[in-house]
């Protein structure tokens, strides 16, 4: 199969080319967030301000780039303001399953391609074409790990190593994708895949719980308070239990936490006295552990040594990738290690964006 080029970049080379052409889009409608993946043709430089990600430049025989946005669920009118926007968005789309009819649809993936659908009709007169979230998840991961240069790497200590992939060696492998939720799907091949396990404890988890416990106003600004904290106020380590020595028999420093939050119990502090930082750091930290260890024992029982982890709880943020990492490192005893994605957030909306042709999506933008 012919290989695209896909690169990453906010500056397209200068040409002759037509002015812009917006073409094609594709949404997932998750529990917290929007995803959105659209393709503009022509010499394109123009970035929205929303643009989550630097938009990535594809270099096939319709030149243009693939734009990622994001927006709250709650706040879904601002996804429908955008789309309206853009009339282009909207232009000339007709379901290739009823080719004579004036209908104007979208490819959507997601719980709320569901739960929206009414208000889409409404408001935009667009039909939600849906599309199933597992089979979009693992087309995006396929497509991304297939043909975007430098999508993976590993994190460790701060320290990022991009991955080089072997197409030939991709399959079997582990997605990890952690959304509100967390699904983890074992991925043999394109569309052959099972959702082997999943944890309720995710990132609305954190952001839940986050909220109620240091009452922070936004997913941000939780993330940002766990940068200044310190989890040992709150973590009970081994050190804690053991007079601040290891418990080297079982292999376990005196660092490592015995028990998330087991601190908040001491009668010497009052709960005011608590900082919302401190608490935000563990609870990153509970968090990410526990998904890294389910995961790594997800791979274990079925033999996969290599585990990627997606979903817009990541948001590449430096201690949630540090922490998946050591827990995979710790519970392997350093024989498996963490992979990231670049576009980590996007694997379901490219996943409903490659469907359009029911190809994959080297099949879309060559046409
Ligand atoms: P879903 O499809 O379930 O919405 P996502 O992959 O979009 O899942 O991830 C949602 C999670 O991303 C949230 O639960 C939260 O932990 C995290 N997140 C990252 N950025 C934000 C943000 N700006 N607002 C809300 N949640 C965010």
């Amino acid at each position: 199969m012919d290989r695209r080029e896909v690169e990453s970049g906010r500056n397209s080379p200068e040409s002759n080319q037509p002015a812009a052409q917006i073409s094609r889009l594709a949404i997932d409608i998750g529990g917290s967030l929007i995803k959105m993946v659209y393709f503009s043709s022509g010499n394109d430089n123009s970035v929205d301000y929303r643009e989550e990600k630097s938009p990535l430049a594809v270099s096939t025989a319709l030149e243009g780039k693939l734009h990622f946005l994001k927006f709250e669920t709650s706040k879904i009118n601002d996804c429908l303001d955008f789309i309206s926007s853009r009339k282009q968005l909207l232009g000339g789309w007709k379901h290739d399953d009823h080719p004579g009819s004036d209908e104007k649809f979208i490819k959507a993936t997601g719980g709320g391609a569901y739960k929206f659908t009414n208000l889409f009709k409404e408001k935009l007169g667009i039909t939600l074409d849906k599309e199933d979230e597992m089979d979009c998840l693992v087309t995006g991961a396929n497509f991304l790990l297939k043909t975007v240069q430098r999508e993976a790497f590993t994190y460790m200590d701060g320290h990022e190593e991009f991955v080089q992939i072997d197409h030939n060696d991709l399959y079997p492998y582990l997605l990890v994708n952690i959304g509100s939720g967390v699904s983890m799907i074992k991925v043999d091949g394109d569309g052959k895949y099972e959702r082997v396990s999943g944890t309720s404890v995710g990132g609305g988890t954190f952001w839940g719980l986050g909220r109620l416990l240091t009452k922070c106003k936004s997913f941000d600004e939780l993330l940002e308070l766990s940068h200044r904290g310190n989890n040992r106020v709150l973590d009970m380590l081994v050190g804690d239990i053991y007079g601040g020595t290891d418990y080297s028999k079982m292999g376990l420093s005196s660092t490592t936490i015995a028990s998330s939050f087991g601190k908040a119990i001491s009668r010497d502090k009052e709960l005011e006295d608590y900082k919302p930082e401190d608490i935000s750091r563990s609870l990153l930290r509970l968090i990410s552990n526990n998904i890294g260890q389910i995961a790594y024992l997800n791979a274990l029982r079925f033999g996969l040594k290599r585990i990627f982890f997606g979903g817009f709880f990541i948001r590449g943020h430096a201690y949630t990738m540090d922490t998946i990492s050591v827990a995979v490192h710790f519970w392997s005893k350093g024989e498996a290690k963490a992979m990231f994605l670049r576009h980590e957030g996007f694997l379901g909306a490219l996943g409903a964006f490659a469907s359009y042709e029911k190809r994959n999506l080297d099949g879309l933008l060559s046409n």
